[in-house]
């Protein structure tokens, strides 16, 4: 059996290996700016799909960038504004681009670019420019009026005093998120979610009026709202085809269209039709609907995700961020995951957490490995490697979830990454560097799926406990919980059982790493003085951090010194699976319970603030190595091939185009709401 196993493995390992050396000279590497890289990703086998399937990916990337202008409002209320602008100075600049606040000019143009709006998409924190006031001013005085974006009624003059201390200013709208719980979230979060002068007790006593805690199959309340105070009422103002982003929604459902009308399936058909009628009312049953719809279409190679989603950008938790994500089935390394899903049952029923906060059955978690064709909205530059949807929890619990791994991104990333100096820098020993290289890709991918497939839908909360009860902590407590229910299992002999790992030390490489980026490198990510911020990665300290500290009297893990350097260095390793099954146990009773005390004490203790030697030795080692902190993406361009009678025959795919190239043709081709 042993031998079945491995060679099915091996098989896996060559399957991926044979795609890295067809890749050998695409090029993943774009555009390098600030703490940025921008790479490509490659769409392996676009051409075995038939010419449905491709007209089919055409319409939906469509619709995907139909979509943009949405993400950008959300951000902030003066992103596309700011954006338009922006863009006219730098495509009608007449003076010297190489002087240096031009070149600051471009770097700020390309950040914003990044983070679909003036606040960085991880941090959240407004983007300083280093370009003078001086430059600007005098940049937007050379352009006519013909190429100002000016609200109704807004004279050049007005624009210019509202704009400059937005942009300049680092006191006004200073993050686009703020967690910090000991301030209203809402009113100090620059995000444009809620209207002005809305606090965070309104909106909470709001939706606490609306919801019924007994109600088994809540709507996601506020998902698609931003919330607004009209004559002293706080009311929702709602995103549907006649509300906001009216204009958007219109040419989404447009392209949606087109799409149904080359549906794989009358599923597919089906739950489209659904999706559109949602964008058209704003019902968020609807929504619901649809969503049930899609989580049972495991049939259909073509899929994509459209609409509000993810409620990361909202510091409750509540208003999803519109994005769209267009993708088809990777049938090679999809058995994978359809191993693991068919197994979901053992998993839940073996996993170390109180059996009450088990779930007596969980429900087919359908699993598939992706090619991603089209990033949108909020994911896109930056973008994920897995995804698990439906959000709500009662449709996870009755219909189960669909999730996905991303493979040509998350391959993407670890082509981009070779011969960059990480491991020489940042590894103990060469014993530890080389049990990375073996096997830190597969482990990380199998984290991705046990994350995804298992992790988010395992569990259940007492009947009763409001969803929400975790409030600003809800999102990193989940991710903890995915992250620990995965890096549980992946030491577990079930997975050479199932023939998905061969080796079973390979875990170690997962669980090296993951001390190595919680305890240490992640920090590359954060400023000098700044705490840790962002779900996930607090979410990783916090795991990181309390194994640490749990661990110390056994030694389990320790931060040692060589040659004046901090390294990572783990004793044993199977005391260290115990310590993570601990820790999950109590994360799930944290979550099951809504025990929001606990929450905050955990996150307070390890999530969030950063050693500031440590930070400072990290930032300094990973100057030497030029290593971008955040990575993203641009999307290859679809080109239709019509017929004299202007029917599709054929959709060509382009990978050449540049970053600045791509967000300008995005601006010309897909501006919807205003400018
Ligand atoms: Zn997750």
């Amino acid at each position: 059996m042993a031998n079945k196993f491995s060679a099915l493995m091996l098989a896996s390992m060559i399957s991926l290996n044979a795609a890295a050396v067809v890749d050998k000279n695409f090029d993943y590497h774009v555009d390098r700016f600030a703490d940025i890289e921008v790479l490509r990703y490659e769409v392996p086998e676009f051409d075995r799909l038939s010419l449905n399937q491709k007209k089919m990916i055409y319409y939906l990337s469509q619709a995907a960038q139909a979509g943009r202008d949405i993400i950008w409002d959300q951000n902030g209320r003066y992103n596309l504004q700011i954006r338009k602008l922006l863009e006219n100075i730098y495509t009608n600049f007449k003076g010297d681009k190489n002087s240096k606040d031009f070149k600051a000019f471009e770097k700020y143009l390309k950040q914003v670019w990044f983070g679909n709006g003036i606040h960085h998409h991880y941090s959240s924190d407004k983007f300083i420019p280093e370009f003078s006031e001086a430059f600007f001013a005098e940049q937007v005085k050379a352009l006519p009026d013909s190429l100002l974006p000016l609200n109704e009624g807004e004279t050049r003059e007005a624009m210019v005093a509202t704009l400059t201390p937005v942009i300049f200013d680092p006191t006004v709208m200073p993050k686009r998120v703020n967690q910090d719980g000991t301030k209203d979230v809402v009113a100090t979060s620059a995000n444009n979610l809620y209207g002005e002068g809305v606090t965070q007790a309104e909106v909470e006593e709001y939706y606490s009026k609306l919801k019924d805690p007994n109600d088994p199959r809540p709507i996601s309340y506020g998902l698609n709202a931003k919330v607004v105070k009209e004559n002293g009422k706080i009311k929702e103002e709602h995103y549907h085809l006649n509300g906001l982003y009216g204009p958007a929604i219109a040419k989404i459902i447009y392209w949606l269209d087109m799409a149904k009308s080359v549906a794989e399936n009358d599923a597919q058909k089906t739950y489209i039709t659904k999706l559109i009628d949602y964008y058209i009312t704003g019902d968020l049953r609807l929504f619901d609907e649809y969503s049930i719809l899609w989580a049972e279409d495991t049939a259909s190679d073509v899929d994509f995700v459209n609409g509000f989603i993810e409620s990361y950008g909202d510091p409750l938790g509540m208003t999803g961020s519109w994005e769209s994500y267009v993708n088809f089935k990777n049938n090679k390394s999809t058995s994978r995951t359809e191993t693991i899903s068919n197994n979901a049952q053992w998993f839940e029923d073996n996993s170390p957490v109180d059996p009450r906060f088990r779930k007596p059955t969980v429900k087919g978690v359908s699993a598939k490995v992706i090619n991603a064709a089209m990033l949108a909205g909020d994911a896109f530059p930056s973008t994920a490697i897995g995804i698990n949807l439906p959000n709500s929890n009662w449709i996870r619990a009755e219909h189960g979830s669909k999730s996905v791994t991303i493979e040509n991104i998350t391959e993407a990333y670890d082509m981009a990454s070779h011969g960059n100096g990480f491991n020489k820098e940042f590894v103990i020993d060469e014993a530890t560097g080389k049990l990375l290289d073996d096997y830190l890709y597969i482990t990380d991918m199998l984290h991705t799926d046990l994350h995804e497939c298992l992790g988010h839908a395992s569990g259940q909360i007492l009947p009763g406990v409001d969803p929400d009860a975790l409030k600003e902590n809800g999102s990193t407590l989940e991710e903890a919980r995915a992250d620990l229910f995965a890096l549980y299992y992946l030491a577990d002999p079930k997975l050479q059982e199932l023939g998905i790992l061969d080796n079973p030390e390979a875990y170690k490489a997962e669980y090296y790493k993951y001390m190595l980026n919680g305890l240490m490198t992640q920090l590359n990510r954060i400023e000098p003085g700044k705490d840790v911020e962002e779900a996930h990665m607090r979410n990783r300290q916090l795991i990181a951090a309390w194994i640490l500290d749990k661990g110390k009297k056994d030694k389990v893990v320790e931060l040692v010194k060589k040659k004046g350097k901090t390294f990572v260095k783990i004793n044993d390793y199977k005391k260290m699976r115990s310590l993570i099954a601990q820790l999950l146990k109590e994360i799930q009773r944290i979550k099951s319970e809504g025990d929001y005390k606990a929450g905050v004490e955990l996150i307070n203790k390890y999530a969030v603030k950063v050693d500031p030697k440590l930070h400072k030795e990290v930032l300094q080692r990973f100057s030497t190595l030029d290593i971008p902190p955040y990575r993203g993406f641009i999307n290859p361009v679809y080109v239709p091939v019509y017929d004299d009678k202007g029917n599709i025959t054929d959709v060509k795919l382009t990978y050449g185009e540049g970053y600045a190239d791509q967000m300008l043709r995005l601006s010309r081709d897909f501006t919807t709401l205003g400018f």
